[in-house]
């Protein structure tokens, strides 16, 4: 081996071990069995009930039948292990959303009014379309099982409550409940709330209350393999998913969120089946969430200092955690670090302003190529119909090939910036300029979000700080190549070690955006590369380049041979059946993830080839097609007296508008569990009052394209609701309105028609019958 390539292959083969170390660490344990000491976690046990629970793989959605024998069944295992219970019950409205869903809440002994509780949660609700055994019937399960673990201790210091709520995925309506109306709510300090995100893959503790320098000293102590990062928050904040954990943190409490993520192509639906859900996962949950749990219990305060930590869990061996205060001066600290030492370098001619330009050239060249050939690769597999538009769920079956192609990128843009401009740029060249470019990205990112800044803050003080022997020697005589190799390699395997495991978990996270957004993190990993390129011979930079473009194109290639669903990674796709009582016309809806109808179902009926929006004001497509007319009855929305005009509050839009106050009640004919209705934009109706045996609640709506506004009314009574709005304008207001059930008509036989590598999702198939209502405002005086 040539000394002068040393320091490349060094760096390659590192990254390689630390991949092959990443892979490893965060495979979930081994489930443990029955015969596992009464005293621990055992996910067969957990797994036994969660068969008793939901073995039968009925879906449970808040206010069915089927929750109702899941809640008898969760309530029957509680008392049997000496818990008084009870069913919390009420009307709430929250996220868009109203219905009244029944929580169990349940406690070992009475907890008395000075104590401070710490909650243990899961929901034993399910979406309309799957049985959601591990959303969140494990998340369930897990509590029980831990339930019984603490019956046979001596009580904690603090009284443990364990909430099982109800409506979590119509928009964590229980959650919402039992915080704003149940009276152990205020006394509950910290919460535990356990979730899933797919069927499989580690428990990760992704979520902590405010104040997580305290949380995260617990959770140091208790949990011997941490899994978790402040990192995973930041981007878990970009999802449009909420769990009860979020109403628990926005009423105060402290405490930890955790979730398994593996699988995500069954989440929410059919398949989130028993079968598929996975013992190692529910084992590493159950642990986690029982040792926290004790912990939060045994704690000697549960009012901690609010403040806040960056931290990582260095491949499962430690927690690693510094206040987050510290971040920007220490990121501030590396970058002075780092110009003294380039200021240093240009001194004892080492290199020149010149190199040093051509190296933020090359740097921020290959940054920009390496996430636009990603950007553009995906672009062309969602144009051919390879992988799914983004926005929808964009997961592929075999995503292998194309997280193959997207590491190549990063490695091809190092290559190709290290071959063109390895003599103009030179070893320090290149250094100085990614040095100081990745430590003013680290001054950027830990002024922005602390939690997220970590890798960037530790490869910036790598550089600085192993560049230090060559500096040293290099007062006394020519400094030995290992200082140089020295100084590139501490930062690029400290860079990929910080790294790796969060790219891990990217595309499980985000889909297909996480292709290019990993091409463009490995890109500033790569870039450290790049002096190591400059110093190589041309004969193994153009082998590094050569390797890195076959591998993109053998994995771009092989990533388009390959179907881009299976029956075990399916594609999400919803049959409707809409009867529009307004013209009397039936149709079928096909909602694909693909935004394709496939061939069987375009065969099945006809359908127009161009979809349309869902329903006026809805953002998602769907195709069309006529269907036979069933005569369903139409949901009734009618006055309950007559519209008066109100005054107008000084806040509200169009000061002269003129605003009608309409008293309503909203029932469904055909006895559907949900229904929906939307107001049209220039009626500015952005909420609602309910009418609640216990008084009024009130509920916000929510937006969709085109200001128009929208409620959704979930496990909605025989009897129907009555509720009022203000509504502004003097024109009539058409008022969409539908009910849904979740089936569909059993006579029609499109269902047959959806191919095998296909499922219904969320609310499955449904029924819907739609009309449109005409509401008069009161006349001017
Ligand atoms: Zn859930």
């Amino acid at each position: 081996m040539a000394a002068e390539n040393r320091g490349l292959w060094l760096a390659l083969a590192g990254i390689a071990v630390l991949l092959a170390a990443t892979l490893a660490a965060y495979r979930p344990p081994a489930p443990r069995g029955p015969d596992a000491p009464n005293g621990e976690f055992s996910a067969h046990r957990a797994t036994a009930i969660l068969e008793d629970l939901v073995g039968n793989g009925v879906p449970h959605p808040v206010g069915s039948p089927a929750g109702a024998q899941v809640r008898e069944a969760i309530l029957k295992r509680l008392t049997a292990m000496g818990y008084s219970s009870e069913l919390q019950s009420g009307l709430v409205c929250a996220g868009g959303a109203c219905g009244s869903p029944i929580n169990i809440v349940a406690t070992l002994s009475p907890v008395s009014r000075d104590d401070e509780a710490v909650l243990l949660a899961a929901h034993y609700d399910s979406v309309p379309a799957g049985p959601g055994a591990s959303d969140d019937g494990a998340g369930v399960a897990t509590v029980l099982e831990i339930a019984r673990i603490l019956a046979a201790r001596p009580p904690p210091r603090h009284p443990v409550v364990v909430l099982l709520s109800d409506g979590e995925e119509a928009g964590l309506l229980g959650a919402s409940l039992f915080v704003h109306e149940h009276r152990l709510a205020k006394q509950v300090r910290a919460a535990v709330n356990l979730e899933a995100r797919g069927t499989s893959g580690p428990s990760f503790m992704f979520e902590t209350g405010a104040a997580n320098t305290w949380l995260m000293g617990l959770y140091a102590s208790a949990i011997a393999r941490p899994v978790t990062n402040s990192l995973y928050y930041v981007v878990y904040k970009q999802l449009p998913n909420d769990t009860d954990f979020t109403v628990f943190k926005s009423a105060g409490m402290q405490g930890f969120n955790f979730a398994f993520i593996g699988n995500v192509g069954r989440y929410h639906t059919p398949l989130d089946n028993v079968a598929n859900a996975d013992a190692g996962s529910i084992q590493q949950q159950g642990d986690g969430a029982l040792k926290v749990l004790t912990a939060l219990a045994n704690a000697p305060t549960l009012r901690p200092p609010l403040a806040e930590s960056v931290f990582f869990d260095a491949l499962t061996l430690r927690l690693i955690a510094w206040p987050a205060a510290y971040t920007v001066p220490a990121a501030l600290l590396a970058i002075l670090l780092l110009l003294a030492e380039a200021r240093m370098l240009v001194r004892r001619n080492a290199t020149n302003t010149r190199a040093v330009v051509w190296g933020a050239v090359g740097t921020l060249g290959m940054l920009v190529s390496g996430v636009a050939l990603c950007a553009a690769l995906l672009a062309v597999a969602v144009a051919v119909g390879k992988v799914p538009p983004l926005g929808g769920s964009s997961w592929i079956a075999q995503p292998l090939p194309m997280h193959i192609a997207a590491a190549s990128i990063a490695l091809l843009a190092a290559g190709a910036a290290g071959a063109w401009l390895a003599r103009r740029a030179g070893f320090w060249g290149f250094w100085v300029a990614t040095s100081l470019l990745g430590a003013l990205l680290s001054v950027a990112a830990a002024a922005a979000a602390p939690g997220a800044s970590f890798p960037l803050l530790l490869t910036s003080i790598a550089f600085a700080l192993g560049a230090l022997p060559h500096l040293g020697l290099m007062r006394s005589r020519v400094p030995p190549r290992w200082t140089t190799d020295l100084a590139a390699l501490l930062p690029c395997l400290v860079f990929f070690a910080a790294v790796l495991p969060l790219m891990r978990f990217l595309y499980a996270a985000l889909g297909s955006l996480a292709w290019p957004l990993s091409t463009l993190v490995l890109c500033l990993g790569t870039a450290t590369l790049l002096p190591l390129l400059a110093a190589a011979t041309m004969r193994a930079r153009r082998g590094v380049l050569a390797a890195a473009a076959s591998l993109a194109l053998a994995g771009a290639l092989v990533a388009s041979s390959l179907p881009t669903y299976s029956a075990d990674w399916p594609e999400r796709i919803n049959l409707e059946y809409w009867f529009d009582a307004d013209t009397g016309r039936s149709h079928y809806l096909a909602l694909c993830d693909s935004r394709r109808l496939p061939a069987a179902l375009a065969a099945a009926a006809h359908f127009d080839p161009v979809p349309h929006p869902r329903f006026a004001g809805s953002s998602a497509p769907a195709f069309y097609a006529d269907a036979p007319n069933l005569a369903l009855a139409a949901p009734q929305l009618s006055l309950t007296s007559a519209p008066v005009r109100v005054a107008q509050p000084a806040s509200a839009p169009g000061s002269t508008a003129s605003l009608t106050h309409f008293e309503l009640y909203l029932r469904s004919a055909r006895g559907a569990p949900e229904a929906i209705v939307v107001f049209p934009a220039g009626a500015h109706v952005t909420d609602l009052e309910l009418s609640a045996p216990a008084g009024t609640v009130r509920a916000k709506l929510s937006k969709l394209a085109g200001r128009a506004t929208l409620i959704d009314f979930v496990s909605l009574p025989a009897a129907g609701v009555q509720f009022s709005i203000d509504a502004v304008g003097r024109s009539p207001l058409a008022v969409q309105v539908f009910d849904q059930s979740y089936d569909f008509p059993a006579g029609l036989s499109l269902r047959r028609a959806r191919p095998p590598n296909a499922v219904s999702s969320q609310d499955g198939d449904i029924t819907v019958v739609h009309r449109t209502v005409s509401l008069e405002p009161a006349a001017d005086r």
